[in-house]
C-alpha cells in the first residue's frame, strides 16, 4: 500500500474553523480537476511513493496531533481509507481538504471533511458530485471560492437552495489579490445565511503567498 506524497510539513492551519491551530499537512500528489484559480499546481504530478509506516516516521517529529490531508486531492489515493484508520488509530485530529468531485461516502466519521463546492469562475462547478451533500455531518465544512461577485451570488443561492447551513458549516474565501474581501463580506451580512463565516487564508497574509510549505 502506498502513497504518492508531494510534501509533508508543519505549519499552522491557514483556513477552516481550525485557523490558526499548530498542524502537520501532508500534500497528496494529483489532481483531476484544474480549477482556474489553483495555487497548487505543483502538487499535480512531483512526489514521492511512501507507505503508511514512513508516513508516520516522517510525521513523528512534530508537536501536534492535528493533521490535515489535503492536495492535489487526497481522496484520489486509492488506500487513503486505510491511512485515515491509522492515523485515527493514533488519535490524531483528521481534517480532509477535498474537491467536492471525488465522493466522501467511506470516510470514518471521526475525520473532519473540509469540501470545496466550486464556483462558476473555477471552471470546475459541473464536475460537483452533488451526492455528497447528503453526507455531510454537522461537523464537517463546505468551502466556496469566490473571485468574482457573480461567484459570491452563485454560491449564496447554492446554500439557500440545497439548505447547506442545516449540514454543515458553511466557509467563503475570497482568491486573494483578485477579489475585494470587503466586497465578499458586505454580501454575506446582507444575506444572513446561518452557519457562515468568512476566512482569509491567513498563512498567504503571514508569509508571502507564493512560499510553499507553509
Ligand atoms: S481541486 Fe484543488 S488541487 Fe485540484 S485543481 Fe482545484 S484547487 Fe487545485
Amino acid at each position: 500500500m502506498r502513497f504518492q506524497v508531494n510534501e509533508i510539513f508543519y505549519s499552522i492551519q491557514g483556513e477552516s474553523t481550525y485557523i490558526g491551530i499548530p498542524t502537520i499537512f501532508i500534500r497528496f500528489t494529483g489532481c483531476s480537476l484544474r480549477c482556474s484559480y489553483c495555487d497548487t499546481q505543483y502538487a499535480f504530478f512531483e512526489g514521492e511513493s511512501l507507505t503508511i509506516d514512513e508516513i508516520i516516521e516522517k510525521i513523528a517529529s512534530f508537536k501536534t496531533d492535528y493533521i490535515c490531508l489535503t492536495g492535489g486531492e487526497p481522496l484520489e489515493q486509492k488506500d487513503i481509507i486505510s491511512l485515515i484508520k491509522k492515523l485515527l488509530e493514533l488519535n490524531k485530529v483528521i481534517s480532509i481538504e477535498t474537491s467536492g468531485a471525488v465522493s466522501i461516502k467511506n470516510i470514518p466519521s471521526k475525520a473532519k471533511i473540509v469540501m470545496d463546492i466550486k464556483t462558476p469562475s473555477s471552471n470546475m462547478s459541473e464536475l460537483m458530485l452533488l451526492s455528497n451533500i447528503e453526507m455531510l455531518k454537522s461537523s464537517d465544512e463546505v468551502k466556496f471560492v469566490c473571485q468574482t461577485e457573480a461567484d459570491i451570488d452563485w454560491s449564496i443561492d447554492f446554500c439557500k437552495k440545497y439548505e447547506l447551513y442545516k449540514k454543515a458549516h458553511i466557509l467563503f474565501s475570497p482568491v486573494l489579490g483578485v477579489l475585494n474581501p470587503q466586497v465578499l463580506v458586505e454580501k454575506i451580512l446582507s444575506n444572513s445565511i446561518p452557519n457562515t463565516r468568512v476566512q482569509i487564508q491567513i498563512h498567504k497574509v503571514i508569509w508571502n503567498p507564493d512560499t510553499k510549505g507553509v
